[in-house]
């Protein structure tokens, strides 16, 4: 099956070639937010909207008045008209808002570059890019597939990125004739059907707590600046601390991210056939009780993460419904008891006398339901 992929990679450029980025990323903006400028004037008066291909004749045009828009990747700035097109499109499917303009302020500051001719490329631990040429690069896995495009991104914390998107072929993995119920829950990300369980709270409490004293800091440092009377974007205490709280920011999202990637591929990897509950009520209800946007945020990502690597590899998903009584089913003998609150961490079935660890009982049931619902399909 052809996918497309995404790899990510650190940059490293050099001084001329970060310059080079920052005027790209200028540039890109300035044709998205000319061109959105021109757009929402038209549809005011006509009702209608613009085309890709008459942005892209006047983008010609344009190049001659700003002379300085010819300095850099010609498909960079195009890539931009196809974004605004492309985002017009959608607001007029009304699936998203309609297109904002872009600041300089902005968190993340990027630009997209298309595939043509081989003018995007990687040799050795650089990656080549139209204008910038070869750009070192901290290759952590090899890149294969066709490559499409590449995005080069600057984030708040001044660190540079690229994303390489390929066309490549994935082969469906060699069967294992075994199923598996997952749990997810706060004490353990996830527990297993067969007793195993995946803990990620000790990380992730540790680095809340990290956050939480970095954003106070954050917050002092604005109150001092603005007592002295000064700018916030002159104040350089207060801009350090950003860039700081920005870089831990980052460092939790790529170890989520990670911790994520591993966990999945090796469900897909040892199992067929994977059980899972239906998430959007079990997050919400849980949300209100203990506030752990970072655990919301992690399920999700990884129900997601597990349902394409299914998809690539030929393995099967199934979703049990919401109003599934998964921890109030004895697994053993099918008793149910009716519910229990979530400070019961394990329980004795009166029946079978089975005593079962409530998570574990639980993705138990979760792996039954399942097999249950994908044999009446
Ligand atoms: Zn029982």
């Amino acid at each position: 099956m052809l996918i497309n992929k995404a790899y990510k990679f650190r940059l490293y450029p050099t001084k001329e070639q970060e310059t080079f980025i920052a005027k790209t990323i200028g540039c890109s903006r300035f044709v998205f937010n000319r061109f959105l400028g021109q757009w929402n004037d038209t549809y005011q008066e006509t009702g209608k909207g613009l085309t890709y291909s008459a942005c892209s004749a006047q983008l010609t045009q344009l190049k001659k008045e700003f002379v300085w828009l010819k300095e850099v990747d010609s498909i960079a700035l195009q890539s931009s008209l196809k974004n605004l097109a492309d985002s017009f499109t959608r607001f007029f499917k009304k699936q998203n808002k309609a297109p904002r303009f872009k600041s300089k302020k902005n968190q993340v500051q990027s630009y997209t570059t298309k595939e043509t001719n081989s003018n995007i490329a990687i040799v050795d631990n650089k990656i080549k890019l139209p204008k910038l040429g070869l750009v070192r690069l901290a290759k952590s896995r090899e890149v294969e597939g066709r490559i499409l495009s590449a995005t080069v991104r600057r984030n708040p914390s001044g660190k540079f990125f690229v994303s390489i998107l390929v066309e490549t072929d994935v082969q469906p993995l060699k069967k294992t004739d075994s199923s598996i119920g997952i749990d997810l829950g706060i004490t353990d990300f996830a527990v297993f059907s067969d007793g195993h369980k995946v803990d990620n709270h000790t990380f992730t409490a540790k680095m809340e707590k990290k956050l939480r004293r970095e954003q106070r800091k954050l917050s002092r440092r604005a109150l001092q600046a603005k007592n002295k009377g000064i700018h916030l974007f002159d104040a350089q205490n207060y801009q350090k601390q950003k860039r700081k709280v920005a870089r831990l920011h980052e460092r939790v999202r790529n170890q989520r991210d990670d911790f994520l990637h591993k966990l999945s591929t090796d469900i897909i990897k040892n199992h067929d056939v994977i059980c899972i509950e239906d998430l959007n009520t079990k997050g919400m209800l849980r949300n209100h009780k203990l506030a752990k946007s970072i655990s919301d945020v992690s399920w999700s990502a990884f129900v997601s993460k597990l349902e394409y690597k299914a998809k690539w590899y030929g393995k099967t998903i199934v979703k049990i419904s919401r109003w599934y009584p998964s921890s109030q089913i004895c697994s053993e003998c099918g008793h149910q008891e009716g519910k229990k609150s979530l400070e019961i961490r394990d329980w004795t079935c009166p029946i079978c006398h089975k005593h079962h660890d409530r998570d574990i009982n639980a993705s138990r049931n979760i792996l039954a339901e399942g097999v249950r619902t994908l044999d009446l399909a």
